[in-house]
Formats: structure tokens, C-alpha cells, sequence
């Protein structure tokens, strides 16, 4: 019996949140096995978490595909704006 952790109802068990904190390193594989196997025992019986963890993983793919992050263009301010900024300063 090489098992290290027996996994019943309220024992041991991750919970969402140490999933969360491990998520980094279960994704670059660099979990233990006895606590990956209690990673995937928790996604099973966990819907929200493995969409956290698809969601995660989209954001890393994401990421590693454009070396720097997406820039959001400023919007051009709305003329409006503009006229009231120009409309308050001081002559
Ligand atoms: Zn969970």
C-alpha cells in the first residue's frame, strides 16, 4: 500500500481554494503525485473548479502565445469631453 493520503468525506481533501493555490504548479507538472492524485479526485467531484481550471489554462495559452500583453487602445475621448476640459481651463 504506497498511498499516502486515504481520501474519505471530510478527510483529507483539497479544498477549492488549496487547488487554486496549486494550480500553477500542477499545471507545469511540477505537483507531487500523491497531491496531484488528490487534485484530481477533488475535479472530479468539482464542476466550478475545473472550470477555473480551463479558464486558467486559456489564460496561459493566451498569454504565451503574444510574448507581451494585449494592449488596450485608449478610446479616443468623446468630443464632449474634450470641449468641457477645454471649456474649464483657465484662459
Ligand atoms: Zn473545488
Amino acid at each position: 500500500m504506497g498511498r499516502r493520503f486515504v481520501v474519505r468525506d471530510g478527510e483529507t481533501w483539497v479544498t477549492c481554494e488549496e487547488l487554486i493555490d496549486f494550480l500553477h504548479e500542477y499545471l507545469d507538472g511540477e505537483l507531487a503525485e500523491d497531491r496531484r492524485r488528490l487534485f484530481e479526485r477533488h475535479l472530479e467531484r468539482c464542476p466550478s473548479c475545473v472550470a477555473y481550471l480551463e479558464s486558467y489554462r486559456l489564460t496561459i495559452a493566451l498569454a504565451r502565445e503574444s510574448a507581451a500583453p494585449a494592449e488596450i487602445e485608449p478610446s479616443e475621448l468623446p468630443e464632449e469631453l474634450v470641449q468641457a476640459i477645454l471649456a474649464a481651463r483657465p484662459a
